[in-house]
């Protein structure tokens, strides 16, 4: 794909009150109005550059939210207090008591909680399916599905979602295809290749600086003014409205996505093969072996990788976590969970997340309670950096 996200935004220009060329933030919660009829006007529908209350709409988020848009090729965004807000607040909008979602098997943490604990609460299932078997999709739709549910490249093994035959599937169904793009921003573009809405936890790579919360609803225009409707929209109602401030620091680190995006690309690559190469089980979709090679090169963005993600299985979860106390003690990096930071974070996802999969198909997926999920960093040195994970790796016994 020769499509350029980076560009997008770039063009993207705000002109601030008195010419800032970062916009002001509003640090207000109300608004006020020149005259009555026009708050009436308000209730009714969306009026361009009119604002009433910031838990429905302030100018701060409005700028983050159109470069949002820009960068995943939708009409229209929202942006939320959280990546799972912005999960929650859309599934709530597309599905009501008794409706159905199919969605992949491995999916984020959180967000497995939420469909198979959470939702059922209100009459919503979840049938979990590998979506990579487009038989097993397709035969688990019914007359009450409403989506389907998939991250872009997933967690724990980095598959890659094949979303031009996902999409189309649910336009031949009648189905929406919402996609979690948060491991891929640039990388992938959902909607370029049938995604209907694509939510991000802005948390990750697209803050990039672990400090902070934050996501991003994108999606056409009908789909995002519902989710703000005053009387029934769930992003107003539940409201996980973010901060005026975040938004504009979020809005400032989305500037260098993509030269971040680049390099964490880089840098992965570069471990994954040099781990591969010195006989380590590595899971990257950038290596040939992988079995989501083939998908990335048509579904990728040119220039952005593979993404920074990357996974290495240290055979039990006790060789993992030796490995990877080694490796913070070697200054590899921070034994934390997240991803999208400047210095590289490593944790084990273990059982937690894929514990329903019964264990033969566990073992068939080449799921392992050895895996140590790698976000890289920004290294400069990334040959320091494969050296010393080396040393980690060799000094448990592993190569
Ligand atoms: C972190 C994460 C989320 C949840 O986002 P929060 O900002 O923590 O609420 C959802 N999906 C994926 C893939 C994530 O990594």
């Amino acid at each position: 794909m020769s499509f350029d996200p980076a560009s997008e935004i770039q063009d993207y220009l705000v002109f601030g009150e008195y010419g800032e060329v970062n916009p002001s933030i509003n640090d207000s919660s109300t608004y006020t109005f020149l005259n009555p009829g026009t708050m009436a006007e308000l209730f009714e529908h969306e009026i361009e550059g009119c604002f009433l209350y910031s838990r429905h709409w302030n100018p701060s988020n409005k700028y983050l939210a159109t470069a949002l848009a820009r960068m995943e090729q939708t009409e229209s965004a929202q942006v939320t207090a959280s990546g799972m807000s912005a999960i929650a607040c859309s599934l709530l909008q597309l599905c009501s008591s008794g409706d159905e979602i199919i969605a992949s098997r491995t999916v984020y943490g959180g967000t497995y909680a939420l469909l198979k604990n959470l939702l059922p609460r209100f009459g919503i299932q979840t049938r979990f399916v590998n979506l990579a078997e487009l038989e097993q999709v397709e035969a688990a739709i019914t007359d009450r599905t409403r989506l389907i549910y998939t991250e872009s490249i997933s967690n724990p093994l980095l598959e890659v979602a094949d979303l031009p035959a996902l999409s189309g599937l649910t336009r031949a169904h009648g189905l929406k295809l919402m996609v979690d793009n948060t491991f891929s921003p640039m990388v992938i573009t959902p909607a370029l290749h049938g995604a209907d809405i694509v939510v991000h936890s802005l948390t990750k790579f697209i803050n990039g600086t672990s400090d902070c919360v934050a996501g991003a609803i994108c999606a056409d225009k009908a789909f995002i003014n519902a989710l703000s409707d005053v009387n029934s929209g769930p992003s107003m109602l539940l409201g996980p409205v973010l901060d005026s401030f975040r938004s504009a620091s979020l809005l400032k680190n989305l500037h260098s996505l993509h030269i971040r995006m680049q390099r964490h690309s880089r840098n992965a690559l570069f471990l994954a093969e040099g781990l591969s190469e010195a006989g380590l089980p590595v899971f990257y979709p950038g290596l040939p072996a992988h079995n989501g090679y083939a998908l990335m090169q048509q579904i990728s963005n040119a220039g952005y990788g593979y993404g920074g993600m990357l996974v290495v299985d240290a055979g039990t979860a006790e060789q993992a976590n030796a490995v990877m106390a080694r490796m913070q003690a070697a200054e590899v990096g921070y034994l934390a969970v997240s991803l999208g930071f400047y210095k590289t974070l490593f944790s084990a996802p273990g059982h937690s997340t894929s514990s329903e999969i019964p264990p033969d198909e566990r073992a068939q997926m080449g799921l392992s309670d050895g895996m140590i999920r790698i976000s890289v960093g920004l290294d400069e040195d990334i040959e320091r950096t494969l050296t010393r994970m080396k040393g980690c790796f060799a000094d448990s016994g592993l190569i």
